[in-house]
């Protein structure tokens, strides 16, 4: 079952980075919805998501599926500005450990999940120095 993101008071916002495109505030799986909110709600700290199920992804991205999305700020500040770094990495953290999390890449924590394995992914850090792609399992 798919449902749309709160926006929890406004600490939730859907700027496409791209003016011209849709907006990204779309149905996703019921249990990333939840995952993205439980962080929000734990960390306190706001996001903007610019990505859910729009947008250019590799072929066999959960993107495609509602199951992913990708964070390009946090507390208004771009996820690469070094001045936002702890909450990026505390944003991280709590996103890798949350019980339905299936991939959590960014600059600081790159993990994939399949039910209770976790493998390291450093080769996904590159491609995510300026965003965070959090997808859930199911
Ligand atoms: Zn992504």
């Amino acid at each position: 079952m798919k449902r749309q993101i709160f926006n929890l008071n406004g600490k939730i916002t859907f700027i496409n980075d791209e003016p011209s495109k849709p907006s990204p505030n779309l149905p996703v799986s019921k249990y990333l919805a939840k995952l993205i909110e439980d962080i929000v709600r734990t960390t306190n700290l706001s996001i903007n998501i610019n990505s859910t199920t729009g947008g250019s992804h590799s072929k066999t991205s959960f993107h495609y599926h509602g199951m992913a999305i990708d964070i390009n700020l946090i507390n208004n500040k771009k996820v690469d500005d070094p001045a936002n770094s702890a909450d990026v990495r505390k944003f991280q953290l709590m996103a890798s450990q949350h019980k339905d999390i299936g991939e959590c890449f960014g600059p600081f924590i790159n993990i994939r999940k399949r039910g209770n394995n976790i493998s390291q992914k450093p080769q996904m850090r590159t491609k995510h120095l300026n965003h965070l792609h959090i997808s859930s399992q199911r």
